[in-house]
């Protein structure tokens, strides 16, 4: 991988796990693994569950919010591509994050209303849009030793967001 497709890796899956721990969410890793440009992945998981793999959260309660906090955390990864500036606005619509924040909708609210589907996608977005903002010193932070070591454990990704955010953020 280039180093900027690194760092866009680095921060999309930190954009993950921030959003995660936000959630209340136990991080088992988060890895960016760039063996060779066909065989790279990247993940973050949290137990039970990878978030760029699986489209339902097992700790995902059936609440409203549990599903649209859900569609919120699928989207903080290509958002925190896009405030990197090395993705381009509008480009998450193509992304595997974006598929599954839109599944994840469906359960909720029904495949046969695509226009409330279409809305809350727009409002999950924002939400993502508004935790990064709120969080991008963890995920900077987060994202910096990921470029580093390649793989964090949830624990050590965790001690990183609550050594800038403190334990209640
Ligand atoms: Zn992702």
């Amino acid at each position: 991988m280039t180093k900027k497709k690194t760092e866009s890796a680095a921060h999309h899956e930190a954009g993950h796990a921030v959003a995660c721990s936000v959630s209340g969410l136990k991080i088992k890793n988060v890895v960016i693994d760039n063996l060779t440009p066909m065989e790279s992945k990247h993940y973050c998981d949290h137990f039970g569950s990878l978030i760029d793999g699986v489209p339902r959260d097992p700790q995902n309660n059936g609440s409203v919010e549990a599903y649209e906090a859900e569609a919120r955390n699928y989207l903080v990864g290509p958002c925190a591509e896009m405030k990197l500036g090395y993705r381009e606005e509008g480009a998450i619509r193509d992304e595997f994050d974006y598929k599954q924040a839109q599944d994840t909708l469906e359960a909720l609210y029904g495949i046969e209303n695509p226009y409330l589907i279409s809305e809350r996608l727009q409002v999950a977005e924002e939400n993502a849009t508004e935790l990064i903002e709120r969080h991008w010193p963890a995920i900077v932070a987060v994202a910096k030793v990921l470029v580093e070591r390649k793989k964090l454990l949830g624990t050590e990704a965790k001690q990183i967001i609550n050594s800038i955010e403190g334990q209640n953020p």
